[in-house]
């Protein structure tokens, strides 16, 4: 389906305390001005007049930066002019409002006409990426996006996602169970990869699903869909960002599975979002709804020797005749920054878990950018405390069913596992001890976070009332680079008389086996944690 629908902004004007130009070294320069933002021969521009009329100054937003000073003081810069005797130098001016809402105003048009400035322009074809830079573009780095991007553009890592029984199977229950919701309705697929979702929603009756994906996959959803024709002419296929495309009308309702390792992960909850504002009418539904974080603090001895061990190797001193241990210390610190990606026993957890929710209807893009979460459990025994382990949740608020996706341990496992992020200093808890902490996420550039974590244990029995704190450990660590623990070997369970003595290496978190069946039925077999259920 064509899509020519444009958004056409209306012309907007602020007035400002001052406005200097930053070239100049004449200070007299500055006087009140007024800015205005405009939609000009297919540039969006911002003027900045001054009231006496002696100097104006014209931004094109495409290329345009804001940079905030002070409250009421900013910069604007771009890297160049139209005139082309000027166009190899770039300009900037200082501007100061006169109060702080009227900064405030600004900032929000100054975002919004420049990200409309990547999209405007009547030629602009269904699903067409202008060459200026977007809001996704804005904030990841190309090489990252890239990457990404290719590596969803290939079958088989889509077919790895399929092939997540539990993952698109409470996909399709979900749309199924709610059918009502999606009846007759307009729906967005976010990042429809192959294709899958669009047609559950139009399995479940949508007039109309536009799937919009970024990678070279939408050829291949273009082509999967064309090959189902109780489908095919209910869903168009576009291919672009969430961030870039238009689409030529409003969706009730929302599809999309943008959750990463950790919730959060790949950054696609942002688009989610993004979309939801662009695209949603604002009665609509969104599957999934909510998403929570999971937390618990947990023991696991065999882990940690693990990654102590890996770094081991640079402590030799004869290694071809070259010693290694200068580069210890920071073999050490890299193995300790891997966010450990498994499945594993939830008997490891050594206090119940708190969760932090994320309202995908309510949260605003930039909320994702830093993640704040202070954590609070009681431990449960008296152990050596490693870490903490996450996973997440999420919930399709039906209007008919609500239905739960969950990547728990003890529960079926997922493609997204759980993760564990350990302390290279564990610490010594007691049973009825409170461990508190904080998990701060930050958003960077390369699709992911970078997480800091904290974990205390306050002092416990006799002068426990004087409330010191015991012992601390802090760690940093990338959520971009992880250790995909299972693709390690792994014990394998052999069908005998159980052991006399516990067999540690038997745990779950070591079992590895392709047959689901199987696992889940050991995993039953495994007496359950309840604190761990949720
Ligand atoms: N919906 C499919 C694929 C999920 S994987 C399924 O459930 O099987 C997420 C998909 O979103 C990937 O194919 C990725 O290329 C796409 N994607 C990620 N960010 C996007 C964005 N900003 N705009 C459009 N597509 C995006």
């Amino acid at each position: 389906m064509e899509v020519s629908s444009v958004k056409k902004l209306e012309q907007l004007e602020y007035s400002l305390e001052s406005v200097t130009d930053l070239s100049s070294s004449s200070v007299s320069s500055s006087s009140p001005a007024v800015a205005t933002f405009s939609y000009v021969d297919g540039v969006t521009e911002l003027r900045f007049l001054q009231s006496d009329s002696t100097h104006c100054f014209n931004f094109d937003l495409a290329s345009a930066q804001l940079f905030k000073l002070g409250p009421v003081h900013f910069i604007c810069v771009s890297d160049g002019s139209s005139s082309s005797e000027e166009k190899s130098f770039s300009k900037g001016v200082n501007i100061k409002f006169k109060n702080e809402k009227d900064s405030k105003d600004f900032c929000e048009s100054f975002e919004e006409w420049r990200n409309d400035s990547v999209v405007q322009g009547s030629s602009l074809q269904n699903g067409t990426v202008s060459a200026n830079k977007s809001k996704f573009d804005n904030k990841i780095e190309a090489s990252s996006a890239k990457m990404y991007f290719h590596y969803y553009g290939q079958l088989l890592h889509q077919q790895n996602m399929l092939q997540d029984y539990v993952r698109t199977g409470t996909y399709y229950a979900a749309v199924m169970e709610n059918h009502s919701d999606f009846a007759g309705r307009v729906v967005v697929d976010v990042g429809a990869g192959s294709g899958i979702l669009s047609m559950f929603a139009a399995q479940a009756g949508a007039k109309h699903v536009y799937a919009v994906e970024a990678s070279e996959m939408a050829e291949y959803a273009r082509k999967l869909i064309a090959g189902n024709p109780l489908f095919a002419d209910r869903i168009t296929v576009i291919k672009g960002k969430v961030e870039d495309i238009e689409l030529p009308e409003k969706a009730d309702i929302l599809i999309s599975e943008p959750m990463g390792t950790l919730l959060v992960n790949e950054r696609m909850l942002e688009s989610y979002v993004i979309a939801r504002d662009r695209f949603m009418t604002p009665k609509g539904k969104m599957f999934p709804t909510v998403g929570r974080i999971h937390m618990a603090p947990f023991s696991d001895e065999f882990l940690f020797i693990e990654m102590a061990n890996k770094a081991m190797f640079w402590q030799q001193q004869n290694y071809y005749g070259v010693d290694l241990t200068p580069l210890y210390g920071s073999a050490h610190q890299g193995y300790f920054s891997q966010p450990v990606v498994d499945a594993f026993d939830p008997r490891l957890l050594v206090a119940s878990p708190m969760f932090h929710m994320i309202d995908f209807t309510q949260m605003k893009e930039e909320d994702f950018y830093e993640i704040d979460i202070p954590l609070k459990f009681t431990a449960s025994m008296c152990t050596r405390m490693h870490g903490l382990a996450c996973w997440f949740d999420v919930l399709f608020d039906g209007s008919t069913v609500q239905r739960w996706l969950t990547t728990a341990p003890g529960a079926p496992t997922t493609h997204w596992y759980q993760i564990r992020c350990v302390l290279s200093q564990p610490i010594y808890v007691m049973a009825g001890q409170e461990i508190t902490g904080r998990l701060h996420l930050i958003a960077h550039s390369a699709q992911s976070y970078t997480i800091d974590l904290t974990l205390s244990a306050k002092m416990w029995g006799p002068g426990a009332s004087q409330g010191g704190i015991l012992q601390s450990s802090t760690c940093k660590f990338d959520l971009k680079e992880p250790y995909y623990r299972m693709s390690q070997p792994q014990a394998y369970p052999v069908a005998q008389e159980p052991p006399l003595q516990p067999q540690p290496e038997l745990s779950t978190q070591d079992i590895q086996t392709p047959n689901d069946e199987l696992e889940e039925e050991l995993l039953q077999q495994l007496p359950q944690n309840p604190s761990a259920q949720l």
